[in-house]
């Protein structure tokens, strides 16, 4: 019992933080001081003092072992399912293909990120990413080789944005990424390491090139939802296709309206 007790720690702390792996293993570990301490306190007793202490100890013990084997169950059982949920959580929040999040998780993300600009003015900015002549990917080398593609741009999304982005597919292969609080310059930079990062792995893991455009919007004091925001990245994301793709395209100025 005490060398289990001791060699279940690592396998459950892969798993669990250190507290919780810690609660969980406390009637283990109890247990087996228990029975180390019996063991101690035999070499120092005769046989009929011995004999006594068993008799006296064999209620409380058949307790304690039935309430810590029921409080090791019951929180074994809790953990179980709480891991299943979050995991579940997870996946279902998860674009399976790319790793980044699907389309209802990136439009909650959008929501909270609006909601934060209202709540505390700060500054917002949204980008329209879309692979340039991505079917010709799946028409020349095959679906497989699309989906292969569509990873990798998950992967390398994933690894240049800051914890703090966000980033989510926005169907087939067009992403959207949001911002807290950027500069425009700083926008503008990520969209280009993004766009060179990309060009750089399918070169060196597909063996063939891969472009990006990009279409950015800066939040705006006339902007009165974030569909506002959206609609100008897909305008400047239709722009930057326009002017020749493989580029990143800042949403225009606001319309000057004139009174009539
Ligand atoms: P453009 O530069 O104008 O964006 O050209 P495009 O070829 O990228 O644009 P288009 O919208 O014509 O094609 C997008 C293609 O993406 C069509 C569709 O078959 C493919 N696609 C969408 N989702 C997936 C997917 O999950 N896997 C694969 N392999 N292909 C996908
Ligand atoms: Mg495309
Ligand atoms: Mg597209």
């Amino acid at each position: 019992l005490p060398s289990y007790a001791v060699l279940s720690w690592q396998p459950l702390r892969r798993q669990l933080r250190a507290w919780t792996t810690a609660v969980l293993l406390a009637p283990l570990w109890s247990t087996a001081l228990l029975g180390l301490l019996s063991l101690w306190g035999r070499t120092e007793l005769n046989d009929a003092d011995l004999q006594a202490m068993r008799a006296a100890a064999r209620t409380p013990n058949a307790i304690l072992t039935m309430v810590m084997s029921g409080v090791f169950n019951i929180a074994f059982l809790v953990l179980l399912v709480g891991r299943l949920l979050t995991r579940l959580r997870e996946g279902a929040r998860v674009d399976h293909l790319t790793g980044v999040l699907n389309r209802r998780a990136i439009e909650e993300r959008l929501e909270a990120a609006w909601e934060q600009h209202r709540r505390t003015g700060c500054g917002l900015a949204i980008a329209m990413m879309d692979l340039d002549h991505f079917k010709r990917i799946n028409d020349l080398q095959g679906h497989e080789a699309g989906d292969q593609t569509l990873a990798l741009v998950g992967e390398t999304l994933r690894e240049q944005l800051r914890p703090y982005d966000s980033v989510g597919r926005w169907g087939g292969e067009e992403f959207l990424l949001i911002w807290l609080g950027p500069s425009a310059e700083g926008v503008l930079r990520s969209c280009e390491r993004l766009r060179e990062a990309l060009a750089q792995r399918a070169q060196a893991q597909l063996k063939m090139p891969l472009t990006a455009s990009f279409g950015v919007a800066l939040l705006r004091a006339s902007d009165v939802a974030e569909v506002d925001l959206v609609r100008r990245a897909d305008a400047a994301l239709y722009q930057a296709k326009r002017e020749g793709r493989d580029r990143v395209c800042l949403a225009g100025p606001a319309p000057v309206l004139h009174a009539a």
